[in-house]
């Protein structure tokens, strides 16, 4: 039986039914949400306990329980059956450990949940933690640590934990490694956390499907009042992790990356309680906001910042920190006390001027605007947010945790005013140079660092700000002139494909009115497909393009800024093509793009030398960055460069870096965007005239107003991707920077056909067919990497079937050898595979082809993709399903000794750790598995010699 609580504020736009219950026999609390037109079921569970909880002499313990309660209970004892099943019913889990929570989440297709429900509730009915997996699992752990050692992210983090007060429960660890978990007792340590913390009266569950409320909520009542209510308290911390011992503090860290930064720190009042007037998120908001008269703008404009960001949490129900970095240049490294002096005078100009009605109410609109014409959360987000929400607000507010509507207080407000003082403050100091000053080294991550007090003439500079009288203006956002004002729906009753309005010398416009999801906003994507300056064969006009985007986006921020206040979002990205993307609100669209063209229009180059510069070094600091990226990360840019032609080198790209010179860009920009075609997709909630309206306004400014030369179809020339001989395997191998402990392989197979639909159909098949067991048997049984995956994944229009390992513990030519096992033992597998597990299989595959798009952006984005690839296959789902239909488990079967034995046409990457290079030498040598191995050192040469697949996306074939 249930108890129904208070029933959640759903938006506008929201046309799920909700159900909040109370099952009286263990005090858990339910969300049923119930969606009648969801293609995929989901669950979160939210215990409250986390790394707080964890005893000292056992730091990780709760993250470690948290990867344990996946590996088996008394009713489900095999520990991959989980994943299995949610594999079979195209699933999908995760979880994470938090500070005071853990947060536990699947989805699945809806025929598969009722089941998946009954194996998930169990983990917290009665898990199993099984000695043997209990030591294997945390090489897991073990792995996951090391994954990210070298990121500065999770060092910094770790930094402010470990600096804080000792004995607190702040000041621990978290992930946990070999060294914290490994002993004797962990078992016993795991069982008893368990006990101690795991209760169902501390348990939020959120539980979304297809099927009605009732049926959810018998379901619910059935499965989660097995769970042990062992009435324990919530939670509560006296004692703060930050006061005057360790506050006013100054401190140093050298990072990994070629990165300056300076960020400041707030420890301010506890707004837990008054989350929906919270005043930290109105302050973040302020000082991270980058339109005019901003922070941002004035430290640009000295030649301090390349950019800011601020972000504010609540911690322990106890205190909020509010922090702002700003990353520095190589001047405001320089000058950073004086950097230190703006940050103060913009904190002085904030509690003059900014606990007013207006900016309040401003800030709130905006807020409840974005709540009211809400995109549908696609269901496996959505119910981990809400069963986080359901422990930290109050039910009525669960759907709209940040939305919540509550009036103006001026009192709150003064009150975190009056605490952004340097008492409360810790500022940070980060530059690769400062290896001399920090003395200190941290205990988990090895990050070097110092910490001092705070020194008088900063102090002073937060009593009396100084900065220069020539300074751009700080002042609070100006009033937003492009806020949506009308939210008319212009869509239509009956799905079309998206329609071909203008396809003449200059643009391929291409407009799609919604049908389905009914809210007034648009998506529109643009994508320029120039052909000058050497794009494409050389790596200078590769480097020049991402400097020339990164310019424009400097040169169009506050711009762009002001329009995502006003909910339009802009990105101009340059990944092999330039392309626009702006989605948010129809009303303004027609507006900001007038706007921002003519922006594009009055681009000169030559006067932005100053700009240039930092934009340069940035760039430049990027690129060499790119070598301290994890190696997984590395892996994507090695395998977009080894397939394909017209790429370069990560190296060949910083090397050409140094090379740009003020004088010869400005060349460069006045012949950038002269030749070229365009394509425009606009989609979502306007009219065809409209659509063509834009249109228009796109080819005024880009051919008539800036002067560029329309280029034809057949005269564009695109990448092309490699086709390795049969039963041959590319290997190419880098070795990664010299702090590296991972190696990563990536292996990718091909199919050898051209792209058919069929041979999509078999690649999303056998995609299913590994992604459990290969994780399982990689990653559990082997212990090879927190990271495994097998994933299908198409370059320019070609599938591949992709391992990928990151392991801190085997060379990549140990890993090749073990993918290569595990695909011997799967054509065993394969050969056993009876009709029945074939069909489930199948099933699998049509509930993720058939997946509906969540919002107009992933909708536009999707048919935009068979757009820019010219075959303009909008049926592409209806056409996969017909031919999924006509697949039989012999074509599978035969497919797959195909693609992996008969025909094999493999290439792998390699990146090797400097600690591995000389073992994977001596494995190349002994365990040779393959025929046709061929090591590339030079993968030029073998996109010179090699045959190519058709160019799909052009018109040359
Ligand atoms: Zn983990």
């Amino acid at each position: 039986m249930s108890v129904t609580l208070q029933q959640p504020v759903a938006s506008k736009s929201d046309d799920r039914k909700y159900k909040l219950i109370k099952l009286p026999v263990n005090d858990i609390e339910i969300l049923l949400i119930s969606d009648p037109t969801t293609d995929k079921s989901s669950a979160a569970v939210n215990v409250n306990a986390g790394q707080l909880q964890d005893p000292i002499e056992r730091q990780g313990l709760a993250h470690f329980l948290e990867h344990m309660l996946f590996l088996g209970t008394k009713k489900y004892p095999d520990a991959s059956q989980f994943d299995q099943h949610l594999n079979q019913y195209s699933g999908y889990s995760n979880a994470f450990t938090a500070l005071d929570q853990t947060n536990y989440f699947f989805h699945c297709s809806n025929a598969g949940f009722k089941e998946a429900l009954d194996r998930f509730a169990w983990f917290f009915i009665e898990p199993l933690f099984t000695k043997e997996l209990t030591s294997r699992e945390m090489n897991a752990v073990n792995s996951e640590n090391q994954k990210n050692l070298q990121q500065d992210l999770w060092r910094e983090y770790q930094l402010n934990r470990s600096t804080s007060k000792e004995g607190n429960p702040f000041n621990k660890f978290g992930t946990g490694n070999l060294e914290t978990l490994n002993f004797e007792s962990t078992r016993e340590d795991l069982i008893k956390f368990y006990n101690q913390y795991y209760s169902s009266n501390l348990t939020k569950v959120v539980i979304l499907s297809n099927e009605t409320l009732e049926e959810l909520e018998t379901q619910a009542v059935e499965l989660f009042s097995q769970i042990p209510n062992r009435k324990l308290p919530k939670p509560v911390y006296k004692e703060s992790p930050f006061d005057s011992t360790n506050l006013k503090k100054f401190l140093k860290i050298v990072p990994c990356k070629q990165e300056k930064r300076l960020k400041f720190s707030w420890v301010l009042p506890n707004y837990e309680k008054n989350y929906r007037k919270n005043p930290t998120k109105l302050f973040s908001y302020l000082y991270g906001h980058e339109g005019e008269h901003s922070l941002l703008s004035a430290l640009m404009d000295a030649g301090y910042a390349e950019a800011l960001r601020s972000s504010e949490s609540q911690i322990m129900g106890l205190f909020s920190q509010l922090s702002v970095t700003v990353v520095l240049t190589e001047q405001g490294f320089e000058n950073y006390e004086k950097v230190i002096n703006f940050v103060s005078a913009y904190t002085k100009m904030l509690k003059e001027k900014a606990n007013q009605q207006w900016v309040y109410d401003e800030f709130k609109n905006i807020s409840q605007l974005k709540f009211d014409f809400k995109d549908k959360e696609e269901p496996i987000d959505y119910t981990y947010e809400i069963a986080t929400a359901m422990q930290e607000c109050e039910y009525i507010d669960i759907l709209r945790t940040d939305n919540a509507p509550e009036p103006y207080d001026k009192d709150l407000l003064q009150s975190a005013l009056d605490a952004l003082i340097v008492d409360n403050l810790r500022i940070t100091l980060i530059s690769p140079t400062l290896t001399e000053e920090c003395n200190l080294t941290e205990k988990y991550y090895q990050t070097k660092y110092s910490i001092e007090p705070i020194s008088e003439s900063i102090i002073k500079a937060f009593e009396n700000p100084q900065i220069p009288h020539d300074s751009k203006k700080m002042d609070l956002p100006p009033k937003n002139t492009l806020l949506p004002q009308k939210f008319d729906l212009f869509t239509s009753e009956t799905d079309a494909p998206p329609k071909d309005l203008l396809n003449n010398e200059f643009i391929e416009l291409w407009y799609k009115q919604d049908s389905q999801f009914k809210i007034p906003k648009v998506t529109l994507k643009l994508r320029f497909k120039n052909n000058d300056c050497g794009l494409g064969l050389t790596a200078r006009a590769e480097v020049q393009t991402k400097l020339w985007t990164n310019l424009f986006n400097e040169f169009t921020r506050e711009l762009r800024y002001q329009a995502e206040m006003a909910l339009l979002d802009s990105n101009l990205e340059f990944k092999q093509e330039l392309t626009l993307t702006v989605d948010g609100f129809s009303d303004s669209i027609t507006n900001f793009m007038e706007l921002y063209l003519q922006k594009l229009v009055e681009f000169d180059v030559s006067k932005l030398q100053k700009e240039f510069q930092i934009q340069l070094n940035k760039l430049q600091k990027d690129l060499k960055n790119f070598f301290k990226q994890p190696p997984y990360q590395q892996g994507n840019t090695y395998n977009e460069y080894f397939l394909q032609t017209r790429t370069f080198s990560p190296k060949q790209l910083q090397e050409e870096s140094l090379n740009i010179q003020f004088d010869t860009f400005v060349e460069f920009s006045t012949n950038f965007l002269k030749a070229l075609r365009l394509e425009l997709l606009i989609g979502g909630s306007l009219t065809s005239e409209s659509a063509l309206n834009i249109g228009n306004i796109c080819t005024a400014h880009i051919f008539e107003k800036r002067g560029a030369k329309p280029v034809k179809k057949s005269d564009l020339i695109d990448r092309r991707v490699i086709q390795p001989a049969v039963d041959q395997v590319y290997v190419y191998t880098e070795t990664l920077g010299e702090e590296e402990t991972n190696n990563y392989i990536c292996a990718n197979y091909e199919d050898g056909e051209s792209v058919s639909v069929r041979s999509r159909v078999i690649m999303e098949l056998l995609g299913n067919v590994f992604s459990e067991s290969f994780f399982t048997q990689l990653r559990t049984n082997e212990c090879l990497g927190y990271i495994c995956w097998s994933r299908t994944n198409a370059i320019r229009g070609v599938g591949f079937v992709r391992f990928i390992i990151q392991s801190d513990v085997q060379p990549p030519q140990y890993l090749a050898s073990r993918i290569h096992s595990f695909l011997q033992q799967q054509k065993i597998r394969l050969e056993e595979l009876t009709s029945e597990q074939f069909e489930k299989i199948r099933a699998a595959v049509e509930v993720d082809i058939r997946e509906k798009d969540f919002s107009i952006k992933k909708q536009t984005e999707r048919y935009f993709e068979y757009i820019v690839q010219h075959h303009y296959t909008f049926d592409l789902k209806e056409k996969m399903i017909e031919e999924l239909k006509k697949i039989k488990l012999a074509d599978l079967v035969q497919a797959f000794k195909k693609i992996f034995f008969t025909n094999k046409r493999c290439s792998q990457l390699h990146l090797v750790s400097p600690k591995h290079v000389e073992q994977n030498a001596l494995y190349m040598k002994v365990t040779q598995p393959y025929s046709g191995f061929e090591n590339i050192t030079n993968p030029e040469s073998i996109k010179f010699k090699c045959s190519l697949h058709p160019d799909y996306y052009t018109y040359k074939i």
